[in-house]
């Protein structure tokens, strides 16, 4: 068998971890459950990237990072990054991903301006990935189980696009999985991230960190049927958040220069909209930017949704954006499973409570290549006890006409449970209700027989984001403070005292309970 790495994932994290893996000569199959870059959440991305720059020193990058973090980033993955950022930068330009620096941050630019930035780079970058010798790519693969034998990572199993149930072996494997925003009823991510990635990592036995850290985005549009996407920034001076009555809602709660709070103060913006939300509708008025404007990304964009913005206020809600907690890696971008790496959002530790705009999309570059290299290093390891591609026998129904309803609307039960038991404002008394909404709904879940393919990937989708959540709602109900973008309504001050601490859970498949334990920052 050739030397060969497995990358779980083909958004940005998983493509730089393929590109550097490729190019130390092994071969590389990336796997995505979705369509190759396109399905991802880096396509969704506004393609803004945060790091060091002449006028921004090192230092002063670091200190803001851990200052939006309030603390509780991982101080090396902060320090790798500034130190690794701009030979990242160089390291993807030649691969299509040609960023421009702008007075603040640096962003990609694409030639239209009425497609998501994200879609566009991941277009490019995708699309040289499948010229390069020794990289495949299979779209539509859902990897359900990360194979190990004698504490070592030996390669995965899962079903191809055509419910055929397959094992692929690796000397190493790349978690690249991305988060789980789509797990709440408000959200601007793919629809389909539902956080699949962290509940393969902790039923293969990984610790997930911090997972009651979740970033909402303050503006996503929230008017009857339009997509549920967030209004790109940046904001032409003219817009402006108002309520009901007309106030300016920014103005009323000190949040200052709308691009500016993006950047920094997602959580304080969230959570004022939020409140604003609990009596009454919040809205953008768009109607004083000059038609200039219009004709530009990101305003460009909203051309295709059937809505008068240039006359119209539009409804607008917090919406589920990110997730800070995850999977810990170390200087290797190595899990504390050997043979396993990870890279990107499903990561935990460089954002801490709260992630600085334009960090992510960084972290996906940085930690790719530390990643997808020492996964390189490790590819060689022969003897496998998994051939490269084996066909089981089992494989999914392929029926497609059986109905969906009762999983979609098990989804939507689900997604409401997050987004009103352990959302932006959580109480130990919706949180534990949310546990118990959980067990009946999971009951309920039992009860179903998939017995077409999209519902087997459906029930599979909908069994990890119980999972996830149950994390979620545990490890909310541990945290007594309020810190960055988790809020409690019991404890509502930071306590540095006491909770300057990471929490850390770890399932257990037979009960199908995590333990909560937390420790001190490291
Ligand atoms: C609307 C929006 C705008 C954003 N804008 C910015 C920005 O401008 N700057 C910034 O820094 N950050 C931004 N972010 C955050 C950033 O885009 C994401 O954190 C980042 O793109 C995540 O990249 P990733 O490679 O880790 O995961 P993703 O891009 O989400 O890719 C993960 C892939 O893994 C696949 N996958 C998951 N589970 C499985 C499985 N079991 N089997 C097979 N495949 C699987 C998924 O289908 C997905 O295709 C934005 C996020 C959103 C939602």
């Amino acid at each position: 068998m050739n030397d060969r790495v497995i990358i779980i994932g083909a958004g940005l994290a998983g493509i730089v971890a393929a590109f550097t893996a490729q190019r130390k000569g092994v071969e590389v199959l990336v796997l995505d459950r979705t369509g190759a870059g396109l399905g991802t959440n880096s396509a969704m991305a506004n393609a803004m990237f945060n790091g060091p720059r002449p006028d921004y020193p090192p230092q002063e990058y670091m200190a803001d990072t851990i200052k939006t973090g309030k603390n509780l980033n991982v101080p090396w993955m902060v320090e790798f990054t500034s130190t690794h950022a701009e030979d990242s930068f160089e390291f993807v330009r030649p691969l299509g991903l040609d960023l421009k620096q702008l007075p603040t941050i640096r962003a990609f630019r694409g030639e239209r301006q009425d497609i998501i930035l994200g879609a566009q780079m991941m277009r490019a970058l995708a699309k040289n990935l499948a010229r390069q010798a020794n990289v495949r790519i299979a779209p539509g693969f859902q990897v359900t189980e990360i194979l190990q034998q004698e504490g070592r990572t030996v390669g995965v199993s899962g079903w191809d696009r055509k419910g055929r149930a397959i094992r692929f072996g690796a000397g190493a494997v790349i978690l690249a999985t991305g988060g789980a925003g789509a797990l709440y009823l408000h959200n601007d991510n793919q629809k389909s991230t539902l956080g699949q990635g962290y509940i393969l990592a902790a039923r293969a036995g990984l610790a997930l960190w911090d997972l009651e850290f979740v970033q909402f985005y303050p503006l996503v549009l929230a008017g009857e049927h339009m997509p549920k996407l967030m209004l790109y920034p940046s904001y032409p001076p003219e817009c402006r958040v108002i309520n009901n009555h007309g106030e300016d809602v920014a103005e009323k709660f000190g949040i200052g220069d709308l691009n500016q709070a993006i950047r920094d103060k997602r959580d304080e913006f969230s959570a004022c909209l939020f409140a604003e939300n609990q009596s009454g509708q919040v809205f953008m008025d768009f109607t004083n930017v000059p038609d200039p404007a219009w004709i530009r990304y990101p305003l460009a964009m909203l051309d295709k949704y059937n809505f008068d913005f240039r006359n119209k206020p539009v409804p607008i809600t917090p919406g589920c954006h990110f997730f800070m907690g995850g999977v810990q890696i170390d200087r290797q971008g190595q899990t504390s499973l050997p043979g396993l790496f990870a890279c990107g959002e499903v990561v935990w530790g460089m954002h801490g409570a709260n992630r600085k705009g334009g960090n992510a999309l960084t972290e996906c570059v940085v930690f790719g290549r530390l990643a997808g290299n020492h996964a390189a290093s490790q590819a060689q390891i022969t003897d496998i006890p998994i051939s490269p591609h084996q066909e089981m026998a089992a494989s999914l129904p392929v029926s497609t006409d059986v109905p969906l309803p009762p999983y979609r609307e098990l989804l939507q039960r689900l997604r409401e449970i997050a987004w009103y038991r352990a959302g932006i404002k959580r109480s130990h008394a919706g949180l534990e209700k949310g546990r118990q909404e959980l067990v009946a709904w999971e009951a309920e879940l039992g009860n179903l027989k998939p017995q077409s393919l999209p519902a087997v990937r459906l029930h599979e989708d909908l069994r990890s984001g119980a999972i996830l959540l149950k994390g979620i709602i545990t490890a909310s109900l541990g945290r007594q403070e309020s810190r960055g973008a988790f809020l409690r309504e019991e404890y509502p001050h930071a306590d540095e005292n006491n909770w300057l601490k990471n929490s850390r859970l770890t399932y257990d498949a037979n009960s199908g309970e995590f333990s909560l334990s937390f420790h001190p920052v490291t």
